[in-house]
Protein backbone atom coordinates (compact mmCIF):
# COMPACT_ATOMS: atom_id res chain seq x y z
CA UNK A 1 0.00 0.00 0.00
CA UNK A 2 1.21 3.73 -0.84
CA UNK A 3 2.69 5.26 1.95
CA UNK A 4 1.24 8.97 2.69
CA UNK A 5 3.29 11.09 4.38
CA UNK A 6 2.62 14.35 6.40
CA UNK A 7 5.56 17.23 6.90
CA UNK A 8 4.98 19.86 8.93
CA UNK A 9 7.52 22.77 8.02
CA UNK A 10 8.97 23.29 4.57
CA UNK A 11 12.58 24.43 5.23
CA UNK A 12 15.52 22.62 4.28
CA UNK A 13 14.76 19.70 6.75
CA UNK A 14 11.21 19.82 5.77
CA UNK A 15 12.24 19.23 1.97
CA UNK A 16 15.58 17.04 2.41
CA UNK A 17 12.49 14.82 4.50
CA UNK A 18 10.57 14.38 1.36
CA UNK A 19 13.46 14.13 -0.83
CA UNK A 20 15.07 11.43 1.11
CA UNK A 21 11.01 9.32 0.95
CA UNK A 22 10.91 9.89 -2.55
CA UNK A 23 13.78 8.00 -3.13
CA UNK A 24 13.26 5.14 -0.66
CA UNK A 25 9.89 4.61 -1.02
CA UNK A 26 8.04 4.01 -4.10
CA UNK A 27 4.58 5.61 -4.99
CA UNK A 28 4.92 8.14 -1.97
CA UNK A 29 2.74 10.61 -1.30
CA UNK A 30 4.12 13.78 0.91
CA UNK A 31 1.61 16.41 1.81
CA UNK A 32 4.49 19.36 2.69
CA UNK A 33 2.47 21.30 5.32
CA UNK A 34 3.65 25.17 6.42
CA UNK A 35 1.74 27.66 8.41
CA UNK A 36 2.74 30.59 5.22
CA UNK A 37 1.68 30.46 1.77
CA UNK A 38 5.13 30.42 0.51
CA UNK A 39 7.65 27.41 1.40
CA UNK A 40 11.72 27.45 1.99
CA UNK A 41 11.47 28.34 5.86
CA UNK A 42 15.19 29.91 6.97
CA UNK A 43 16.22 30.06 2.83
CA UNK A 44 13.10 32.63 2.40
CA UNK A 45 13.29 34.13 5.68
CA UNK A 46 16.76 33.59 7.54
CA UNK A 47 19.56 33.51 5.03
CA UNK A 48 20.75 36.84 4.52
CA UNK A 49 19.85 38.86 1.08
CA UNK A 50 23.42 39.48 0.16
CA UNK A 51 23.76 35.24 0.10
CA UNK A 52 21.84 34.52 -3.08
CA UNK A 53 24.29 31.72 -3.61
CA UNK A 54 23.05 29.83 -0.71
CA UNK A 55 19.42 30.75 -1.81
CA UNK A 56 19.36 29.16 -4.92
CA UNK A 57 19.31 25.72 -3.01
CA UNK A 58 15.90 26.79 -3.36
CA UNK A 59 16.40 24.66 -6.69
CA UNK A 60 16.96 21.19 -5.24
CA UNK A 61 13.65 22.09 -3.40
CA UNK A 62 11.51 22.87 -6.60
CA UNK A 63 13.14 19.60 -8.07
CA UNK A 64 11.24 17.95 -5.16
CA UNK A 65 8.10 19.77 -5.53
CA UNK A 66 7.73 18.64 -8.94
CA UNK A 67 8.04 14.63 -8.41
CA UNK A 68 4.71 12.48 -8.56
CA UNK A 69 3.17 12.34 -5.02
CA UNK A 70 3.97 15.94 -3.78
CA UNK A 71 1.58 18.16 -2.45
CA UNK A 72 2.15 21.46 -0.56
CA UNK A 73 -0.38 22.84 1.92
CA UNK A 74 0.85 26.60 2.45
CA UNK A 75 -1.31 28.88 5.09
CA UNK A 76 -2.13 25.95 7.52
CA UNK A 77 -0.87 26.11 10.80
CA UNK A 78 -0.57 23.09 12.54
CA UNK A 79 -1.64 22.98 16.16
CA UNK A 80 -4.14 25.76 15.40
CA UNK A 81 -6.29 24.46 12.15
CA UNK A 82 -4.96 21.43 12.67
CA UNK A 83 -3.67 19.28 15.28
CA UNK A 84 -0.96 16.73 15.31
CA UNK A 85 -3.31 14.13 16.67
CA UNK A 86 -5.79 14.76 13.75
CA UNK A 87 -2.75 14.55 11.30
CA UNK A 88 -1.86 11.36 12.62
CA UNK A 89 -5.28 9.89 11.87
CA UNK A 90 -5.03 11.22 8.29
CA UNK A 91 -1.64 9.72 7.23
CA UNK A 92 0.54 6.72 8.01
CA UNK A 93 3.20 9.03 10.03
CA UNK A 94 3.99 12.62 10.79
CA UNK A 95 7.58 14.08 10.37
CA UNK A 96 7.78 17.49 12.44
CA UNK A 97 10.62 20.05 10.67
CA UNK A 98 9.46 23.10 11.81
CA UNK A 99 13.20 24.10 12.92
CA UNK A 100 13.32 26.96 15.89
CA UNK A 101 11.55 29.74 15.36
CA UNK A 102 12.32 32.10 18.60
CA UNK A 103 15.42 32.91 20.20
CA UNK A 104 17.89 32.59 23.19
CA UNK A 105 17.32 35.43 25.87
CA UNK A 106 20.66 36.50 28.27
CA UNK A 107 18.95 36.84 31.22
CA UNK A 108 20.74 40.29 31.78
CA UNK A 109 19.20 43.63 33.20
CA UNK A 110 18.01 45.99 30.47
CA UNK A 111 17.65 43.53 28.06
CA UNK A 112 13.81 44.56 27.21
CA UNK A 113 14.67 48.44 27.20
CA UNK A 114 13.93 50.09 23.61
CA UNK A 115 16.50 49.18 21.04
CA UNK A 116 17.60 46.24 22.75
CA UNK A 117 16.27 43.37 20.05
CA UNK A 118 16.84 39.52 19.20
CA UNK A 119 19.15 39.16 16.24
CA UNK A 120 16.58 36.48 15.10
CA UNK A 121 14.12 39.64 14.70
CA UNK A 122 16.01 41.66 12.95
CA UNK A 123 16.91 39.05 10.15
CA UNK A 124 13.07 38.28 9.71
CA UNK A 125 12.64 41.83 9.48
CA UNK A 126 14.84 42.24 6.79
CA UNK A 127 14.18 39.17 4.94
CA UNK A 128 10.42 40.80 4.67
CA UNK A 129 8.74 37.57 7.42
CA UNK A 130 5.32 38.24 7.98
CA UNK A 131 5.98 37.65 11.27
CA UNK A 132 8.39 40.58 11.84
CA UNK A 133 6.88 43.63 9.84
CA UNK A 134 5.53 45.18 12.92
CA UNK A 135 9.33 45.43 14.23
CA UNK A 136 10.46 48.86 14.43
CA UNK A 137 14.33 48.92 14.36
CA UNK A 138 16.18 52.43 14.99
CA UNK A 139 19.07 52.59 13.29
CA UNK A 140 19.70 56.66 13.98
CA UNK A 141 22.16 55.80 16.79
CA UNK A 142 25.57 56.23 16.19
CA UNK A 143 26.72 52.98 17.81
CA UNK A 144 25.48 49.52 18.24
CA UNK A 145 26.45 46.30 19.35
CA UNK A 146 25.76 42.88 18.24
CA UNK A 147 26.37 39.79 20.85
CA UNK A 148 27.79 36.80 20.12
CA UNK A 149 30.16 35.32 17.30
CA UNK A 150 28.54 32.86 15.14
CA UNK A 151 26.93 33.01 11.40
CA UNK A 152 23.86 35.05 12.42
CA UNK A 153 26.27 38.11 13.96
CA UNK A 154 28.15 38.29 10.98
CA UNK A 155 24.75 37.86 8.99
CA UNK A 156 23.45 41.30 11.33
CA UNK A 157 27.23 42.90 11.40
CA UNK A 158 27.43 42.45 7.39
CA UNK A 159 23.68 43.80 6.71
CA UNK A 160 24.03 46.65 9.43
CA UNK A 161 27.40 48.13 8.00
CA UNK A 162 27.23 47.73 4.31
CA UNK A 163 25.82 51.14 2.50
CA UNK A 164 22.23 50.18 1.01
CA UNK A 165 23.54 50.71 -1.99
CA UNK A 166 25.40 47.46 -2.31
CA UNK A 167 22.10 45.71 -1.00
CA UNK A 168 19.68 47.47 -3.56
CA UNK A 169 19.91 44.81 -6.02
CA UNK A 170 19.39 42.11 -3.10
CA UNK A 171 15.84 40.73 -2.28
CA UNK A 172 15.98 42.72 0.81
CA UNK A 173 13.02 43.72 2.06
CA UNK A 174 12.06 47.08 0.36
CA UNK A 175 11.00 48.70 4.50
CA UNK A 176 14.49 47.27 5.85
CA UNK A 177 16.59 49.04 2.56
CA UNK A 178 14.27 52.42 3.26
CA UNK A 179 15.33 52.24 7.25
CA UNK A 180 18.80 51.79 6.18
CA UNK A 181 19.16 54.44 3.73
CA UNK A 182 18.48 56.82 7.00
CA UNK A 183 21.00 54.71 8.99
CA UNK A 184 23.32 56.70 11.63
CA UNK A 185 24.95 53.43 12.62
CA UNK A 186 29.28 54.65 12.77
CA UNK A 187 30.44 51.72 15.32
CA UNK A 188 29.39 47.99 15.36
CA UNK A 189 30.87 46.37 18.82
CA UNK A 190 30.82 42.44 18.11
CA UNK A 191 31.14 41.19 21.45
CA UNK A 192 32.56 37.50 21.74
CA UNK A 193 32.67 35.79 25.77
CA UNK A 194 35.46 33.89 24.76
CA UNK A 195 38.44 34.46 22.83
CA UNK A 196 39.09 34.18 18.93
CA UNK A 197 39.59 30.53 18.93
CA UNK A 198 36.63 29.90 19.64
CA UNK A 199 34.59 31.73 17.09
CA UNK A 200 31.44 30.08 16.32
CA UNK A 201 31.30 31.70 12.38
CA UNK A 202 32.49 29.99 9.57
CA UNK A 203 35.97 31.16 8.00
CA UNK A 204 34.10 32.63 4.89
CA UNK A 205 31.67 34.40 6.35
CA UNK A 206 33.89 36.18 8.73
CA UNK A 207 36.35 37.45 5.77
CA UNK A 208 33.26 39.07 4.36
CA UNK A 209 33.71 41.23 7.45
CA UNK A 210 36.78 42.57 5.92
CA UNK A 211 36.35 42.92 2.66
CA UNK A 212 32.79 45.32 3.00
CA UNK A 213 33.47 49.07 1.40
CA UNK A 214 34.82 51.57 3.46
CA UNK A 215 34.45 49.56 6.99
CA UNK A 216 37.64 49.30 9.41
CA UNK A 217 38.01 46.08 11.54
CA UNK A 218 39.41 46.76 14.64
CA UNK A 219 40.82 44.23 16.51
CA UNK A 220 43.23 44.28 19.97
CA UNK A 221 46.40 42.37 19.19
CA UNK A 222 46.26 42.12 22.62
CA UNK A 223 43.33 39.64 22.35
CA UNK A 224 45.37 37.26 19.88
CA UNK A 225 47.42 36.22 22.88
CA UNK A 226 46.49 32.68 23.54
CA UNK A 227 45.61 31.05 26.87
CA UNK A 228 47.53 27.53 26.80
CA UNK A 229 44.16 25.52 26.23
CA UNK A 230 43.45 27.31 22.89
CA UNK A 231 47.20 27.26 22.06
CA UNK A 232 47.08 23.29 22.38
CA UNK A 233 43.79 22.68 20.73
CA UNK A 234 45.37 25.08 17.67
CA UNK A 235 48.73 23.00 18.30
CA UNK A 236 46.83 20.22 17.73
CA UNK A 237 46.10 21.27 14.00
CA UNK A 238 43.13 19.89 13.87
CA UNK A 239 40.42 22.95 13.81
CA UNK A 240 41.11 23.93 10.06
CA UNK A 241 38.46 26.82 10.79
CA UNK A 242 39.73 28.48 14.29
CA UNK A 243 42.98 28.28 12.42
CA UNK A 244 41.90 30.40 9.32
CA UNK A 245 39.69 32.54 11.63
CA UNK A 246 42.70 33.22 13.95
CA UNK A 247 44.52 34.21 10.73
CA UNK A 248 41.97 36.66 9.44
CA UNK A 249 41.74 38.17 12.94
CA UNK A 250 45.58 38.67 13.29
CA UNK A 251 45.75 40.41 9.86
CA UNK A 252 42.90 42.70 11.36
CA UNK A 253 44.75 43.27 13.98
CA UNK A 254 47.99 44.34 11.97
CA UNK A 255 46.35 46.97 9.95
CA UNK A 256 46.53 50.33 9.82
CA UNK A 257 42.72 51.88 10.98
CA UNK A 258 41.43 54.61 8.10
CA UNK A 259 38.90 57.14 8.61
CA UNK A 260 35.94 54.39 7.20
CA UNK A 261 32.71 55.49 7.05
CA UNK A 262 32.03 52.60 9.42
CA UNK A 263 34.21 50.75 12.37
CA UNK A 264 34.11 47.06 13.54
CA UNK A 265 35.16 46.85 17.02
CA UNK A 266 36.12 43.51 18.25
CA UNK A 267 35.28 43.12 22.20
CA UNK A 268 37.18 39.03 23.14
CA UNK A 269 36.52 37.51 26.28
CA UNK A 270 33.37 40.08 26.99
CA UNK A 271 30.11 39.38 28.63
CA UNK A 272 27.37 41.90 28.65
CA UNK A 273 25.97 42.00 32.10
CA UNK A 274 23.26 45.17 31.94
CA UNK A 275 22.00 46.77 29.48
CA UNK A 276 22.09 50.17 30.89
CA UNK A 277 19.09 52.92 29.87
CA UNK A 278 16.11 54.27 31.50
CA UNK A 279 13.62 53.43 28.34
CA UNK A 280 15.80 53.36 25.98
CA UNK A 281 19.31 51.68 25.89
CA UNK A 282 21.74 54.31 26.15
CA UNK A 283 25.00 51.72 26.73
CA UNK A 284 25.87 48.20 27.71
CA UNK A 285 28.03 47.36 30.65
CA UNK A 286 30.63 44.28 30.04
CA UNK A 287 32.96 42.45 32.28
CA UNK A 288 35.90 41.03 31.15
CA UNK A 289 36.24 37.13 30.84
CA UNK A 290 39.41 35.14 31.66
CA UNK A 291 38.78 31.83 30.19
CA UNK A 292 39.49 28.61 32.15
CA UNK A 293 39.46 24.55 31.25
CA UNK A 294 35.93 23.32 30.98
CA UNK A 295 37.09 19.52 31.79
CA UNK A 296 36.06 18.51 28.01
CA UNK A 297 38.92 20.15 26.23
CA UNK A 298 37.62 23.47 25.61
CA UNK A 299 37.67 26.31 27.36
CA UNK A 300 34.90 28.39 29.61
CA UNK A 301 34.48 32.33 30.06
CA UNK A 302 34.55 33.21 33.76
CA UNK A 303 33.69 36.80 34.57
CA UNK A 304 36.59 38.80 36.65
CA UNK A 305 35.97 41.75 38.20
CA UNK A 306 36.74 44.02 35.35
CA UNK A 307 33.99 45.90 34.13
CA UNK A 308 33.62 48.83 31.83
CA UNK A 309 30.19 50.71 30.00
CA UNK A 310 30.22 51.16 25.86
CA UNK A 311 27.84 54.20 25.07
CA UNK A 312 25.57 52.50 22.56
CA UNK A 313 21.80 52.86 21.35
CA UNK A 314 21.46 49.84 19.79
CA UNK A 315 21.89 46.22 20.83
CA UNK A 316 20.97 43.02 18.92
CA UNK A 317 21.36 39.63 20.88
CA UNK A 318 22.67 36.69 19.11
CA UNK A 319 23.18 33.90 20.87
CA UNK A 320 21.50 31.06 19.35
CA UNK A 321 17.88 30.51 17.89
CA UNK A 322 15.66 28.28 20.20
CA UNK A 323 12.54 25.35 19.13
CA UNK A 324 9.28 25.97 20.68
CA UNK A 325 7.08 23.48 21.54
CA UNK A 326 4.13 22.39 19.81
CA UNK A 327 0.47 21.07 20.90
CA UNK A 328 0.18 17.37 21.69
CA UNK A 329 4.19 16.43 20.90
CA UNK A 330 6.84 15.96 23.73
CA UNK A 331 8.86 18.48 24.69
CA UNK A 332 12.43 19.01 25.84
CA UNK A 333 11.91 22.29 27.48
CA UNK A 334 16.03 22.75 28.69
CA UNK A 335 17.44 22.00 25.11
CA UNK A 336 14.49 23.47 22.92
CA UNK A 337 14.20 20.73 21.06
CA UNK A 338 11.36 17.43 20.79
CA UNK A 339 12.92 14.53 22.20
CA UNK A 340 13.99 11.40 19.86
CA UNK A 341 15.92 8.42 19.08
CA UNK A 342 17.49 9.46 15.64
CA UNK A 343 14.42 10.61 15.18
CA UNK A 344 12.11 8.93 15.94
CA UNK A 345 9.76 10.41 18.91
CA UNK A 346 10.18 9.52 22.54
CA UNK A 347 7.34 10.04 25.05
CA UNK A 348 9.47 11.86 27.12
CA UNK A 349 13.03 13.51 27.38
CA UNK A 350 14.24 10.30 29.48
CA UNK A 351 12.00 7.81 27.96
CA UNK A 352 13.27 4.96 25.83
CA UNK A 353 9.60 4.75 24.66
CA UNK A 354 9.18 6.20 20.94
CA UNK A 355 5.56 7.58 19.82
CA UNK A 356 4.37 5.82 16.48
CA UNK A 357 4.17 7.18 13.42
CA UNK A 358 5.78 10.38 14.58
CA UNK A 359 9.04 11.74 13.74
CA UNK A 360 11.23 14.59 14.19
CA UNK A 361 14.09 16.32 11.73
CA UNK A 362 16.14 19.69 11.51
CA UNK A 363 16.53 22.05 14.34
CA UNK A 364 13.67 20.72 16.33
CA UNK A 365 15.24 17.38 16.32
CA UNK A 366 19.46 18.44 16.78
CA UNK A 367 19.09 21.91 18.17
CA UNK A 368 19.97 25.18 16.12
CA UNK A 369 23.15 23.90 14.60
CA UNK A 370 24.38 23.57 11.13
CA UNK A 371 24.56 24.77 7.67
CA UNK A 372 21.53 23.85 5.31
CA UNK A 373 23.28 20.64 4.14
CA UNK A 374 23.13 19.19 7.59
CA UNK A 375 19.81 19.10 7.21
CA UNK A 376 20.25 16.34 4.46
CA UNK A 377 22.09 13.55 6.52
CA UNK A 378 19.94 14.37 9.45
CA UNK A 379 17.16 14.05 7.54
CA UNK A 380 17.96 10.84 5.81
CA UNK A 381 18.35 9.29 9.52
CA UNK A 382 14.89 10.09 10.24
CA UNK A 383 13.81 8.66 7.02
CA UNK A 384 15.42 5.42 7.50
CA UNK A 385 14.28 5.26 10.64
CA UNK A 386 10.44 5.70 9.40
CA UNK A 387 11.41 3.07 6.53
CA UNK A 388 11.88 0.59 9.02
CA UNK A 389 8.76 0.89 11.26
CA UNK A 390 6.77 0.58 8.02
CA UNK A 391 7.98 -2.52 7.10
CA UNK A 392 7.87 -3.87 10.62
CA UNK A 393 4.23 -2.71 10.43
CA UNK A 394 4.35 -0.32 13.58
CA UNK A 395 2.72 3.14 11.80
CA UNK A 396 -0.23 2.39 13.06
CA UNK A 397 -2.22 2.20 9.65
CA UNK A 398 -5.51 3.82 10.31
CA UNK A 399 -5.34 6.40 7.45
CA UNK A 400 -7.93 8.28 6.09
CA UNK A 401 -7.30 9.40 2.82
CA UNK A 402 -6.50 13.27 0.85
CA UNK A 403 -9.67 14.01 0.30
CA UNK A 404 -10.64 13.45 3.97
CA UNK A 405 -7.54 15.97 5.44
CA UNK A 406 -8.74 18.17 2.62
CA UNK A 407 -12.20 17.94 3.47
CA UNK A 408 -11.21 18.73 7.57
CA UNK A 409 -9.21 22.26 6.34
CA UNK A 410 -12.13 23.46 4.42
CA UNK A 411 -14.87 22.60 6.62
CA UNK A 412 -12.79 24.72 9.14
CA UNK A 413 -12.49 27.66 6.92
CA UNK A 414 -8.79 27.39 6.28
CA UNK A 415 -6.98 28.81 2.95
CA UNK A 416 -4.91 26.62 2.02
CA UNK A 417 -2.30 27.35 -0.49
CA UNK A 418 -0.70 24.76 -3.11
CA UNK A 419 2.41 24.62 -5.10
CA UNK A 420 0.70 25.94 -8.41
CA UNK A 421 0.16 29.15 -5.75
CA UNK A 422 3.38 29.78 -4.44
CA UNK A 423 4.71 29.67 -8.09
CA UNK A 424 2.28 32.30 -9.07
CA UNK A 425 3.46 34.56 -6.23
CA UNK A 426 7.14 33.80 -7.29
CA UNK A 427 6.35 34.87 -10.38
CA UNK A 428 4.69 37.94 -8.94
CA UNK A 429 7.68 39.06 -6.28
CA UNK A 430 10.22 38.14 -9.46
CA UNK A 431 8.13 40.68 -11.84
CA UNK A 432 8.09 43.44 -8.99
CA UNK A 433 11.91 43.52 -8.18
CA UNK A 434 13.15 43.55 -12.20
CA UNK A 435 12.64 47.05 -12.89
CA UNK A 436 14.89 48.03 -10.01
CA UNK A 437 17.41 45.09 -11.12
CA UNK A 438 16.35 43.28 -7.83
CA UNK A 439 16.02 39.23 -8.30
CA UNK A 440 12.69 39.48 -6.75
CA UNK A 441 10.44 41.82 -4.35
CA UNK A 442 8.97 39.96 -1.52
CA UNK A 443 5.16 40.20 -0.78
CA UNK A 444 5.69 39.97 2.85
CA UNK A 445 1.40 40.35 3.88
CA UNK A 446 -0.09 37.07 4.15
CA UNK A 447 -3.22 39.46 3.86
CA UNK A 448 -1.45 40.28 0.60
CA UNK A 449 -0.32 37.19 -0.95
CA UNK A 450 -4.07 35.86 -0.11
CA UNK A 451 -5.52 38.36 -1.92
CA UNK A 452 -3.04 38.16 -4.91
CA UNK A 453 -4.10 34.62 -4.80
CA UNK A 454 -7.61 35.18 -5.15
CA UNK A 455 -7.92 33.17 -1.80
P1 LIG B 1 25.79 29.74 16.96
O1 LIG B 1 26.62 29.37 15.81
O2 LIG B 1 25.48 28.70 17.98
O3 LIG B 1 26.52 30.98 17.69
C1 LIG B 1 26.03 31.50 18.88
C2 LIG B 1 27.04 32.50 19.44
O4 LIG B 1 26.47 33.07 20.61
C3 LIG B 1 28.37 31.88 19.86
O5 LIG B 1 29.41 32.78 19.56
C4 LIG B 1 28.20 31.72 21.37
O6 LIG B 1 29.40 31.77 22.09
C5 LIG B 1 27.40 32.97 21.68
N1 LIG B 1 26.67 32.86 22.94
C6 LIG B 1 25.79 31.90 23.33
N2 LIG B 1 25.30 32.17 24.55
C7 LIG B 1 25.90 33.32 24.94
C8 LIG B 1 25.79 34.12 26.10
N3 LIG B 1 24.99 33.79 27.11
N4 LIG B 1 26.53 35.24 26.18
C9 LIG B 1 27.34 35.61 25.17
N5 LIG B 1 27.48 34.90 24.03
C10 LIG B 1 26.76 33.77 23.92
O7 LIG B 1 24.35 30.29 16.54
P2 LIG B 1 23.85 31.23 15.32
O8 LIG B 1 24.82 32.26 14.95
O9 LIG B 1 22.48 31.62 15.75
O10 LIG B 1 23.72 30.21 14.11
C11 LIG B 1 22.86 29.05 14.16
C12 LIG B 1 23.30 28.04 13.09
O11 LIG B 1 22.96 28.55 11.79
C13 LIG B 1 24.79 27.81 13.09
O12 LIG B 1 25.05 26.45 12.86
C14 LIG B 1 25.27 28.64 11.92
O13 LIG B 1 26.47 28.19 11.33
C15 LIG B 1 24.09 28.51 10.96
N6 LIG B 1 24.10 29.66 10.02
C16 LIG B 1 24.85 29.51 8.90
C17 LIG B 1 24.94 30.57 8.02
C18 LIG B 1 25.81 30.43 6.80
O14 LIG B 1 26.21 29.33 6.48
N7 LIG B 1 26.14 31.51 6.12
C19 LIG B 1 24.28 31.77 8.28
C20 LIG B 1 23.52 31.87 9.43
C21 LIG B 1 23.45 30.81 10.31
P3 LIG B 1 30.08 30.43 22.69
O15 LIG B 1 30.79 29.81 21.54
O16 LIG B 1 30.96 30.94 23.75
O17 LIG B 1 28.96 29.57 23.21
Amino acid sequence: MTLRIAIIGSGPSGFYAAEALQKSVAGVQVDLFDRLPTPYGLVRGGVAPDHPKIKSVTRVFDRIASQPGFRFLGHVSVGEDVSVAELREHYDAVVLAYGAQTDRHLGIPGERLAGSHAATEFVGWYNGHPDYLEHCFDLSPRAAAVIGLGNVAMDVVRILAKSPDALATTDLAAHALAALHHSQLHTIHIIARRGPVQAACTTPELRELGEIDDVDVIVDPRDLDLDPVSAAHLGAGEDRTAEKNLAIFRQWADRDARDARRKLVFHFNASPVEITGDRHVTGMRLVRNRLEPDGRGGVRAVPTDITETVPLGLVFRSVGYRGEALDGVPFDSARGVIPNLSGRVLAAPESTTTIPGLYVCGWIKRGPQGIIGTNKSDAAETIEQLIVDAAAGRLGGNRRSTAQIDELLAKRGVRTTDWADWQRLDREEQARGAPAGRPREKLTLVSEMLEFLGK
